[in-house]
């Protein structure tokens, strides 16, 4: 038995005592978990018991975003002794799977991902997990930092969907925590800039701080005149949808110049407009996002050689036992709020 954050079912939240997986089988590793980050998907299944066909069915224990350091190795495991700080990625496919013999593992219909409904996630002191899928830190990252690996690797697969060249403007469009991070990621992978656009004005200064960051507040300012106006009308090279709302796909091809792609990074609700005649006149690139690919070892070396600092973002660190005010802090979705963690171990 051990103590976890175990979500009961749409919007009841426990800390209690529940039978977890705690012995290492071969090529696995047993980790003890320092720190986790809280995601909007964690906080959906909270609030909306769901997230499209993923259905919170039984209880399931919440967080996917995880450092720690590893406690015992299965036989088998080379690249990861006892001791070592660590993050994961939690998803894991199937690696006989045809997704996975294409280096395509993130897509692999066979993944299985923490906290996605039914696979437990890792706000419990221990968790078991692959040594394929667990990346050592290097000593100057903090384990707050291996845990923001995650969010991160999802800008970087951006980043390398966009297919950037030095010196690219890119537009963002949503300054939530995946908004930002795509614009920072985009930002090391050669961006000059990032013209980063939201209604709300605090998340618009937060992501101003980091340098390369153009904020425009699009209540204020027309975006599509904006972008033409600092690119000499010729429009930006790459076009971030991270805000998940239908309403700014009327826009993305007014932004995009010829010749550029647009990357979907945010989930809209339902089927969107497109006006692909527009998207063909163009030759606009389209590409899309789900989670990343061997973006880990990247993100790692991005924050260990001190080109990429994400500690700004890291708004609050809770105490675990402190889980369900963590989650309902999360709740309130405060403007002025990143990224919340979660501290599960000293
Ligand atoms: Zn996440």
């Amino acid at each position: 038995m051990a103590k976890a954050l175990v979500l009961e079912r749409q919007k009841e939240l426990r800390l209690r005592d529940i039978d977890l997986p705690l012995v290492p089988g071969p090529d696995e590793v047993k980790i003890r978990i320092q720190t986790v980050g809280i995601c909007g998907s964690d906080v959906h299944y909270y609030t909306h018991g769901r997230i499209g066909p993923f259905v919170v069915e039984r209880p399931m224990v919440l967080g996917h975003e995880a450092a720690g350091t590893v406690v015992e190795v299965g036989a088998g495991v080379r690249h990861l002794s006892v001791g070592e700080r660590v993050c994961m990625e939690p998803g894991v496919p199937d690696p006989q799977s045809r997704a996975s013999r294409l280096g395509l593992y993130n897509i692999d219909p066979a993944v299985t991902f923490w906290a996605t409904p039914p696979v437990h996630g890792v706000l419990t002191p221990f968790v078991v997990h692959p040594a394929a899928y667990t990346y050592k830190l290097p000593d100057q990252v903090s384990f707050a930092e291996g845990a923001m690996v995650e969010p991160f690797a999802v800008g970087m697969q951006a980043a390398h969907k966009a297919r950037i060249a030095p010196g690219d403007t890119a537009v963002v469009l949503g300054a939530g925590p995946i908004g930002i991070m795509v614009a920072i990621a985009a930002l090391a992978g050669g961006c000059a800039r990032a013209i980063v656009a939201d209604l709300a004005q605090p998340k618009l200064d937060i992501a101003a701080r980091y340098q390369g960051v153009v904020p425009v507040n699009i209540r204020e300012t027309n975006l599509v005149e904006e972008v033409r106006r600092l690119t000499d009308d010729w429009g930006a090279d790459v076009v971030f949808e991270c805000s998940g709302a239908s309403k700014a796909w009327e826009t993305v091809l007014d932004l995009v110049r010829p010749g550029g792609a647009i990357v979907a990074v945010g989930l809209p609700q339902g089927p969107v407009p497109l006006d692909v005649s527009a998207a063909t006149t163009k030759e606009a690139r389209i590409e899309t996002v789900f989670r990343y690919a061997h973006q880990y070892e990247r993100a790692i070396a991005l924050f260990a050689s001190g080109r990429v600092d994400l500690k700004p973002l890291i708004s609050e660190t809770f105490p675990f036992e402190l889980s369900v005010e963590a989650f309902d802090r999360a709740v309130e979705a405060r403007p002025t709020d990143v990224k919340l963690q979660i501290r599960v171990a000293e």
